[in-house]
C-alpha cells in the first residue's frame, strides 16, 4: 500500500486547459520525493490533491490505499500536511506560538499535548526565540519556518512543501535542506517537495518526478534522472 497515490489524475480549472493530465504519482514510506518542473507545470495543483483541497476532474487520489472522500478528508488532512508556497496564506494568529498551536488545538488535543507539540516544532525549526513575535512582522524565511512548524505540530506522516526554498537566503536553504533530510530517518516521515533549486535535488531527494505542462515527463532516482549518456 502506498502512502499517497494518484491514478490517471486530471484536473481542469473551470474554463482552462488541463492543469494536470493523466498523472500517476506514488509516495512510499520514509522517502524524500522532489517534484521539479517549470512554473505552471502543475506542481501546486498536484499537491492540492494530496489532501483533498482540490477534487479530481477525473482519475483518483488514494491516501493509505483509500480514495479521498468527503467522509475521510479530515483524517486525510491529519495524515498529509501541506505547507503552501506563500506562508501568508496560512499564518493568522497574533503570536508565533499561538499560530503553531492552531493546528493541533484544532485536532482536539488537550492543552498539555498541544504545548508539547508546539515546543517540539519550534525546536525542530530553530525558532524558539520567535515565540512571542507577531508572525506578520517576521522576515519571509522566518514566516516560512513558522508555517512549517504549524503543520509539523499536527504530526503528519506525510509533509508536503511547495517551493520551501523560494525566497530563502543561502544559509536558509542549507538549514532547510538539513531539516528535510532528517525527517525520514528521525521521525519516519515522508517528505514531498517542489523546488526550483534543481542543483539541490540530488542531495535532498530519493526519488524525482519531473513535470511539464500538467504531465509527468520523467521519474526516477537521482541517478536515473541526472545520468547523462
Ligand atoms: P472556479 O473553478 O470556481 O471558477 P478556480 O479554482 O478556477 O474557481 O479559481 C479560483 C481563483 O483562482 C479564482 O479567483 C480565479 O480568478 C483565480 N485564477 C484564475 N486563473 C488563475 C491562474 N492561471 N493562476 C492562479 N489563479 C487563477
Ligand atoms: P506550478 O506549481 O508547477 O507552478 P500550478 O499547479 O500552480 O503549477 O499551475 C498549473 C496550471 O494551472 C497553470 O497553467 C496555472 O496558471 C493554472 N492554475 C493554477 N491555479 C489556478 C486556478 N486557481 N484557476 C485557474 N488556473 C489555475
Amino acid at each position: 500500500m502506498h502512502l499517497v497515490e494518484t491514478r490517471d489524475l486530471t484536473h481542469v480549472y473551470r474554463g482552462n486547459l488541463p492543469a494536470l493530465q493523466g498523472v500517476n504519482f506514488i509516495a512510499e514510506r520514509k522517502s524524500r520525493i522532489a517534484v521539479i518542473g517549470p512554473n505552471g507545470a502543475g506542481k501546486s495543483t498536484l499537491f492540492k490533491h494530496f489532501n483533498g483541497i482540490l477534487k479530481p476532474t477525473s482519475g483518483e487520489v488514494l491516501v493509505r490505499g483509500e480514495p479521498v472522500t468527503k467522509e475521510n478528508v479530515r483524517e486525510v488532512r491529519k495524515f498529509v500536511g501541506i505547507v503552501f508556497q506563500n506562508p501568508d496564506d496560512q499564518i493568522f494568529s497574533p503570536t508565533v506560538e499561538q499560530d503553531v498551536a492552531f493546528g493541533p488545538t484544532n485536532l482536539g488535543l488537550d492543552e498539555a499535548t498541544v504545548a508539547h507539540r508546539v515546543e517540539g516544532a519550534l525546536h525542530l525549526l530553530g525558532i524558539e526565540d520567535l515565540r512571542e513575535r507577531v508572525p506578520h512582522h517576521l522576515s519571509g524565511g522566518e514566516k516560512k519556518r513558522v508555517a512549517i512548524a504549524g503543520i509539523l505540530a499536527m504530526e503528519p506522516q506525510v509533509l508536503v512543501l511547495d517551493e520551501p526554498t523560494a525566497g530563502l537566503d543561502p544559509q536558509g536553504v542549507i538549514d532547510l535542506m538539513g531539516f528535510v533530510n532528517r525527517l525520514p530517518e528521525d521521525y519516519g516521515m515522508t517528505v514531498i517537495f517542489s523546488t526550483h533549486h534543481v542543483d539541490l535535488v540530488a542531495e535532498m531527494a530519493d526519488f524525482i518526478y519531473v513535470m511539464d505542462q500538467g504531465q509527468i515527463v520523467a521519474s526516477g532516482t537521482v541517478e536515473e534522472i541526472f545520468a547523462r549518456p
